[in-house]
């Protein structure tokens, strides 16, 4: 196994108590060469990443050795999210996690096994004692895979400090080289101040950027008054991938002295979905692009802002000039520079700030109970970020609750009263929100009487939908009634048409049999290797359940050559 080089952490000019972090302790979880498809703190939907994502040259089953000494301290085996995950305690306090995985090695691999049949269940979390599954660096621990909310095969690799607060691995020593320059590619500036504009204008204004000889960008000049806040669409390439990923650290300056820093190092994942409110929610739900707001609001408690004078905004004077810089840094150091020239000029205002006044005014720190029609909603105080119009429209079996350009933190409550359905049909009543083609995806959905309730973090269309129909399964490599013995799996696929799979059950001549649950693929594997005592005749029975509890049985007969 090959160790890390050392990086060169003193050329980043890193900020906080690094000097405590182990540079050569880590050793690479790959035997091969480290190419990320992802790296910390870059954004994602709802969230920071929270670690690495290490390309494993498009395959599953690379193996996966351990960095150091340890124990296994978690197993988490999810269906979505990290998929089968470990978690290994080093003595030094720190914690290194693998996601994605597709199996785990050794004595950890029988004891999930051996869980799983024990508890009769696929998805499980377990934390052994540090007696239970020790580990010595270079141990094979896993191997690589793609399993949960992964995009394709890649390791995800995590560490952690001793509060299990996500941290930059590499800060560890991990040598990604990279000489490129972080990327900005669009710079925008939003006036906040009541009597501020940029150009006349009070709305968010992208500034046209002037690439200069040196490969740094000047913005256009801007005539400003006011309070103002600028943003950024940034990301940064590695040598040798063409991924795009975050940029580590950005900076910014008014008139030469500071404003604002953020330092991709370390957060907690109780910050995480503040991410929506750090970038523009609105911007990144119509251009599917993230801006990364320069400046600090309300509610927003992020500690990756690790510097900021009055909140990263500036104040622009009338007849004054100056001079707003942002700087962008990769890990490496590597730095874009972009420039923008201010004519300050308190003007007429032409283009006021867009807002749509409607009758539901929503005070963020204030709870709120509003009813439309058959449905009734409940906003819990700070669930929304600042206080704003909300449309919110009963359009008979649809409700209208705003649309999804503003961030909800957490979660809003949708009851619908549904005493005018059929008893009979009441408990296939599910809430659901309407996709891009018209369709009731499910939302978690409770019954209590003739009150549905979901909880939701989304804006949205809501009806409420009836799923009658069971789920369907069908199986994939084999048939009724023939001879597998040549196969090492037995494969289902198993699709629900509205509300969606909930549970799923499986045994073979009423035996519990283990299979593995893809979503992505809408298949359960069972392996043939997980040794339960078949006979030459054997009765497969799965049972499918989905969320308002139609369930659907297949059954199927086939043959096996005893060993
Ligand atoms: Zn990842």
């Amino acid at each position: 196994m090959k160790k890390f080089l050392s990086a060169l952490l003193l050329s980043c000019g890193l900020a906080y108590g690094q000097n405590d972090i182990p540079t050569d302790y880590f050793s690479n979880p790959l035997d091969i060469k480290l190419v990320l498809s992802g790296n910390f703190g870059e954004m994602r939907s709802n969230h920071f990443h929270s670690g690495l994502d290490l390309k494993t040259q498009q395959r599953e089953g690379l193996p996966v050795y351990a960095p150091a000494d340890g124990y296994v301290s978690r197993i988490n085996v999810q269906h979505y999210g990290y998929g089968k995950a470990l978690y290994i305690l080093h003595p030094n306090g720190y914690t290194t996690v693998y996601g994605h995985l597709r199996s785990f090695a050794g004595d950890i691999e029988k004891y999930v096994k051996d869980t799983q049949y024990s508890k009769e269940t696929f998805e499980l979390e377990r934390f052994p004692d540090k007696t239970l599954l020790p580990v010595k660096k270079g141990d094979l621990i896993a191997y690589s895979g793609n399993t949960g909310g992964s995009g394709g095969p890649h390791l995800h690799f995590e560490i952690r400090d001793s509060s299990q607060r996500p941290m930059n691995p590499l800060l560890f020593g991990i040598e990604i080289p990279d000489t490129k320059k972080p990327i900005v590619s669009a710079v925008f500036a939003y006036p906040i101040g009541e009597d501020a504009h940029v150009n006349q204008g009070q709305n968010r204004t992208k500034l046209r950027l002037i690439k200069q000889k040196d490969g740094n960008y000047k913005a256009e000049n801007i005539t400003a008054f006011g309070k103002l806040g600028f943003g950024i669409t940034t990301y940064d390439q590695q040598d040798g991938a063409s991924n795009k990923n975050g940029s580590y650290k950005i900076e910014t300056r008014f008139n030469g002295s500071e404003k604002f820093e953020v330092l991709f190092n370390k957060f907690a994942f109780s910050e995480t979905r503040y991410l929506n409110r750090y970038t523009d929610y609105n911007y990144y739900k119509t251009n599917k692009s993230m801006v990364q707001k320069l400046f600090r609001e309300s509610n927003n408690p992020l500690s990756i802002i690790t510097k900021e004078d009055e909140n990263g905004y500036i104040t622009v004077q009338d007849s004054l000039q100056s001079i707003y810089t942002i700087e962008v840094n990769d890990f490496k150091g590597n730095r874009m520079y972009i420039s923008v020239p201010i004519e300050g000029a308190e003007l007429e205002i032409l283009e006021p700030k867009d807002i749509v006044k409607t009758d539901d005014y929503i005070y963020a720190d204030h709870a709120t109970s509003i009813t439309k029609g058959k449905f009734s909603i409940y906003i819990p105080a700070n669930s929304l970020y600042e206080d704003t119009y909300l449309d919110i429209k009963d359009e008979g079996e649809v409700l209208k609750f705003h649309e999804d350009v503003i961030p909800i933190h957490s979660n809003i409550s949708i009851t619908a009263d549904i005493s005018a359905y059929n008893e009979a049909d009441k408990d296939k009543l599910y809430i659901g929100r309407l996709n891009y083609k018209g369709l009731p995806y499910y939302t978690a959905t409770t019954r209590s009487g003739d009150k549905l309730t979901a909880r939701t973090r989304t804006f949205g269309s809501y009806t409420v939908a009836a799923d009658t129909t069971a789920p369907k399964i069908k199986p994939v490599n084999f048939s009724e009634g023939k001879w597998i013995s040549n196969q090492n799996f037995l494969k289902v696929k198993i699709t629900d048409d509205l509300s969606g799979i909930s549970s799923y059950r499986a045994t073979i001549n009423n035996k519990f049999i283990l299979m593995e649950y893809d979503y992505k693929k809408d298949v359960l594997t069972y392996n043939f290797n997980d040794n339960i005592n078949l006979e030459t005749e054997n009765n497969l029975k799965v049972i499918v359940i989905d969320n308002v509890g139609n369930s659907a049985t297949f059954e199927a007969q086939f043959f096996r050559k005893q060993p």
